[in-house]
């Protein structure tokens, strides 16, 4: 106690990443876990499997706690921390941070209406993929306001006609006119508007205002701003139907949206919402994405909700996830067990937001798709 009244705490909030890239891990190192004196770094075994001892561990930073000391920069021998400045304002708790990647040539800068629902826009030579939720276009056009002339906005691809990743379409393509371009099965959404229930209306404003102009993106590759990079575009359908994602195979950069999270514990809504996610459909998407992307041996994945990580590794723990609840649900299927008590079995419980959602999002729904996914097609 007497220790830490003597801390100096600096009054900041911050948002804390670990870039797994560099990281060599909590039993080669560990040298954040141990000095850190918030404890905002937290451990856990990346594959566990019941009755055996798990040597391969990960480390996460649990950034609500974090007061911003900055030791574990100093401290982590790999440089592989790094601390953004939160700017979080009332009355929604709303926040947005900006990483710089590959000495600054990217720039993502996200937005959450709390610490653990992010999303995002990188901006890449000119290039943004993606426009934050209609509740962060004030903060959007501070951002773009704030760009140095070198850095303005060009052209814009929408990754998917979801709200937190079309909600500034409008304000770009109407108010700054600029292109904004989204795949045609999503056109329609983004071009016409669309209402959606009142827990989404609450995380990322609403309802979607029609943004008229948008334009259909029927090319399969784009060249940034200055010719540097140019982007290969792939049709990943899943997460849903207009899901687009960006590789440029030169730098091994892959920018894949919400096709790729740490974890695949819940799934989007029931087949009658307007959002749900087709997990067979996902899983050859992910499988089309490994074949696309081999021989990239340092493919750098950037998601939308979650930042960054060594491409091949999520891309192979994601598939081998969803192949092992697959089985997993299915094997307990034929023992008789119920979709609830599938859930209990698995996940030990209900996702928070499936009770708030009332199931609309939910590990009911993945267990539910992952039954009508019958186990002889898993791998075609
Ligand atoms: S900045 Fe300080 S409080 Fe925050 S994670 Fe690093 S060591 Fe912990
Ligand atoms: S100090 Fe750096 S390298 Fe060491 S475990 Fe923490 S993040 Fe990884
Ligand atoms: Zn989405």
């Amino acid at each position: 106690m007497e220790r830490l009244r003597k801390l100096e705490i600096p009054e900041r909030t911050v948002s804390v990443q670990i870039d797994k890239a560099k990281c060599v891990g909590p039993f080669d190192c560990g040298e954040c876990l141990k000095n850190c004196p918030a404890t905002v770094f937290i451990t856990y075994p990346k594959n566990r499997v019941r009755g055996e001892i798990c040597n391969d561990w990960d480390i996460v930073a649990n950034d609500v706690l974090c007061w911003g000391c900055d030791v574990c920069i100093k401290v982590c021998p790999k440089n592989a921390i790094t601390i953004s400045e939160l700017h979080a304002y009332m009355p929604h708790a709303y926040m947005f941070k900006i990483e710089k990647y590959a000495n600054d040539e990217i720039v993502r800068w996200a937005w959450a209406p709390a610490q653990s629902a992010w999303t995002s826009a990188y901006l890449v030579d000119g290039l943004l993929i993606d426009s934050g939720p209609p509740a962060s276009t004030g903060d959007l056009k501070q951002f773009i306001k704030s760009l140095a002339p070198e850095q303005a906005i060009e052209k814009v691809i929408i990754t998917h006609w979801h709200e937190d990743h079309a909600g500034g379409a409008r304000f770009l393509s109407e108010e700054l006119g600029l292109p904004v371009y989204i795949h045609k099965n999503g056109i329609d959404k983004v071009r016409n508007g669309y209402s959606y229930p009142d827990y989404r209306v609450f995380a990322w404003g609403g309802p979607f205002e029609p943004a008229p102009n948008v334009r259909p993106l029927d090319i399969s590759a784009i060249a940034t701003k200055t010719g540097k990079y140019t982007f290969e575009l792939l049709h990943l359908p899943g997460h849903c139907d207009d899901l687009i994602v960006l590789i440029e195979p030169t730098q091994e950069w892959g920018f894949v949206s919400d096709s790729i999270v740490p974890e695949y514990q819940m799934i989007f809504g029931e087949p009658s919402e307007d959002i749900h996610e087709d997990i067979q459909q996902i899983h050859a998407s992910l499988k089309q994405l490994q074949q696309y992307t081999a021989g990239m041996d340092r493919l750098t994945i950037f998601t939308a909700g979650f930042g960054m990580f060594p491409g091949q590794e999520i891309l192979a723990k994601n598939i081998s996830d969803i192949e092992s609840l697959h089985e997993k649900v299915h094997e307990l299927k034929s023992m008789g067990f119920r979709e609830r008590k599938i859930v209990e079995k698995i996940f030990g419980e209900e996702h928070l937001m499936g009770h708030i959602t009332n199931y609309a999002l939910s590990r009911l729904n993945l267990v539910k798709a992952l039954l009508k996914w019958p186990t002889t097609q898993k791998n075609k």
